[in-house]
């Protein structure tokens, strides 16, 4: 790497990256080589595949300049372990690469102890990554495992199949609306603001329900951008279309009290960073999916259908509807 750094590019990965900053951080029996060496050396269950996903956030487009350093280490893995989830895969080691325009330690303290925490209640560890000088801008690697052909697509669901999302979606939409200071006269209490934006800033990937699926789930895909245009998503790849029942929309009170019902549907439906499953089941299969919600203890709500015609319909009490507001354009014209 290249950039000079008042601690030192080692120092500042062995005080808040290489030795577990926190106790909750376990240290895996299969990394042989973790951070130190040019590359770390892991070893995976015999006969597993390995899944890998990669995302990365930069500050102005991903997070707000200011953003708590808590919540962007939380958020910087929440966000890859929810594209494990959404493939019914287990993690199990991740990487880091940091760019960072200064060293502010307490930036560094309170970004390792979220992205620390989030780690050790999955009991993943950090095996190596990448630091360097330029604009805040922080991208993780999690690799996880999958039995063969076992991994959840997004390309399995066929019509007639049922499609639920876990949780209630929209609260991370309004939580992002509360932390960027748009949202004044509200009628929902201080406790359900910080509900919502604890929604937005601490998101919980779906793991164990993810990996629950695997055997009843024909499709998944997790909600990052929207629940219609992600359902959307996931209809398009299994060469089907998708009826969303807007009145079936899991929509919490906090939600429903931030700024009304017809807000809380269009947050709902198109608001993103929900980091929730989306996923396709036939109905065949409703009865081992309710067994699993109740082990994992996770909600999910049956919110449409998996259907021939092409494209998204959204219908209201059995009839379809058009949703006036702008933000709905893009839905349809998509597919
Ligand atoms: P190299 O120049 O060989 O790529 P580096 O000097 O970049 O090595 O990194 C030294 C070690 O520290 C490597 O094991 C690397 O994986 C690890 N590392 C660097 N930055 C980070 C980080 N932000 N988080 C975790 N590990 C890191
Ligand atoms: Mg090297």
């Amino acid at each position: 790497m290249a950039g000079a750094k008042p601690l030192g590019e080692f120092d500042l990965i062995d005080r808040y990256f290489r030795v577990p900053a926190l106790a909750s951080t376990a240290v895996r029996a299969d990394v042989t080589l973790g951070i130190g060496d040019d590359a770390a050396v892991v070893t995976l269950p015999p006969g597993q595949q390995l899944v890998a996903a990669l995302d990365t956030l930069v500050e102005g487009r991903h997070f707000l300049a200011g953003t708590s350093a808590q919540s962007l280490g939380h958020r910087a893995l929440a966000v890859n372990l929810s594209d494990l989830a959404a493939m019914g895969a287990t993690p199990l080691w991740y990487l880091l690469a940091l760019t960072l325009p200064r060293v502010d330690e307490a930036f560094l303290l309170g970004f390792s102890q979220g992205l620390h925490q989030l780690a050790g209640l999955h009991d993943i560890v950090l095996i190596g990554g990448d630091t360097t000088a330029g604009p805040l801008s922080v991208s993780v690697q999690v690799l996880g495992k999958v039995s063969p052909g076992q991994a959840l697509l997004r390309s399995g669901a066929r019509i007639g199949d049922l499609l639920y999302v876990t949780g209630t979606p929209g609260d991370a939409a309004a939580g992002l609306q509360l932390e960027r200071g748009l949202a004044a006269d509200l009628a929902c209490s201080a406790a359900q603001q910080l509900e919502l934006r604890q929604r937005f800033l601490f998101p919980a990937p779906r793991i164990a329900l993810g990996r629950a699926l695997v055997g009843i789930a024909s499709a998944c895909i997790d909600v990052s951008d929207g629940l219609a245009g992600d359902a959307l998503k996931l209809a398009t790849a299994s060469g089907c279309g998708v009826q969303l029942h807007i009145d079936k929309l899991p929509l919490s009170a906090s939600l429903l009290a931030f700024k009304g019902p017809l807000v809380a549907r269009e947050l709902a439906l198109a608001g993103g960073d929900d980091y929730e499953l989306c996923f396709a089941i036939p109905p065949a299969r409703q009865a081992a999916l309710e067994d699993s919600l109740i082990n994992v203890k996770c909600a999910a709500s049956c919110i449409g259908s998996l259907v021939g015609d092409p494209g998204l319909q959204l219908l209201e009490r059995g009839k379809p509807v058009q949703l006036q507001h702008s933000g709905f354009d893009h839905f349809a014209t998509a597919g």
